[in-house]
């Protein structure tokens, strides 16, 4: 018989790093973030979603290149990891990102940075994200939105860099 019960899915809580540097005919790298919002939030696979403030950091990577915009989102999702990883990388290509070089300018970057309390390490995927305790703009918008996180065992509030505002500031209203 079949079973038209709906059976229970299983939803894991994840967080994703938002970054943006470049312009497009889309729009400006706030409105890069805005759209990709937008679409996580009108994936069906996706609930509950919540963003931090965006913020404003010096580029990582070569110097010669724009400020980027930062935001992180957290949700609950049905994706597996490379569904999610998947996902992550539709946005960047509705964005028009293109390859130009490493840690270089880009109109959308998505990176998973955490999946539920998985460890996860194959080529295509690192969870948590390799560079997630060494920025100080992933850490600080995620603990924002999650101040009572822990990663890898430990408080967020743990992380140096997680209060440290080098380099960082908060978007404001008329930029
Ligand atoms: P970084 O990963 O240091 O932030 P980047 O974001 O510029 O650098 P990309 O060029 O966007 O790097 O991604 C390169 C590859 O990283 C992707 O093709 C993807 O397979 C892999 N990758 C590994 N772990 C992750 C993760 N947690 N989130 C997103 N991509 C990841
Ligand atoms: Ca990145
Ligand atoms: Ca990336």
């Amino acid at each position: 018989m079949v079973d038209l019960v709906a059976s229970t899915e299983d939803w894991t809580l994840c967080y994703v790093g938002l970054g943006s540097n470049l312009a497009t005919e889309l729009g400006s790298p706030i409105q890069h973030l805005q759209q990709a919002l937008t679409s996580l939030a009108a994936n069906l696979q996706i609930r509950e979603l919540s963003a931090s403030s965006f913020y404003v950091s010096v580029p990582m990577g070569p110097k010669d290149q724009p400020d980027f915009v930062n935001a992180v989102a957290g949700f609950e999702t049905t994706l597996k990891p490379l569904e999610l990883l998947s996902f992550c990388q539709q946005l960047e290509q509705a964005a028009r990102r293109a390859r130009l070089r490493h840690w270089g300018e880009r109109s959308l970057d998505v990176d998973i940075l955490l999946y539920g309390q998985e460890q996860i390490m194959t080529p295509e995927l690192t969870v948590p994200h390799a560079g997630l305790i060494e920025r100080n703009f992933v850490l600080l918008p995620l603990r924002e939105l999650a101040p009572k996180l822990t990663i890898a065992g430990k408080p967020i509030s743990y992380y140096e860099l997680s209060s440290d505002w080098t380099g960082l500031k908060l978007l404001s209203a008329d930029q």
